[in-house]
């Protein structure tokens, strides 16, 4: 592949790659803040996700609306991709490079 090529590749694979995210989700226990809530007064709690991630190397974490919960796996599945794309990327790029 020429370089021309393997650029118009990436463009067409990252184009595929939406919605995308980096992190990942997990289930946590919360408390809310409605006055008389029989779950929590009976230590049930509410199920909550979050998802977690890092950003100018901190930790940090996001609450996701259960609604959006499938669409957010989709998207840190998709960074996922994107990271595997960027390396097989770099690899046909520098081949490109010897092929001149
Ligand atoms: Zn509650």
């Amino acid at each position: 592949m020429r370089e021309k090529e393997v650029r118009a590749k990436w463009l067409e694979e990252v184009e595929k790659l939406w919605p995308i995210a980096k992190g990942s989700v997990r289930e946590v226990k919360k408390k809310c803040n409605r006055k008389g809530c029989k779950a929590c007064a009976a230590g049930e709690k509410h199920t909550a996700w979050l998802m977690t991630f890092y950003q100018d190397g901190k930790q940090s974490s996001r609450h996701v609306p259960i609604p959006m919960l499938e669409t957010v796996k989709t998207a840190l599945e998709n960074g996922r991709k994107l990271e595997a794309l960027m390396v097989q990327t770099g690899l046909d790029f520098i081949k490109s490079g010897k092929e001149k």
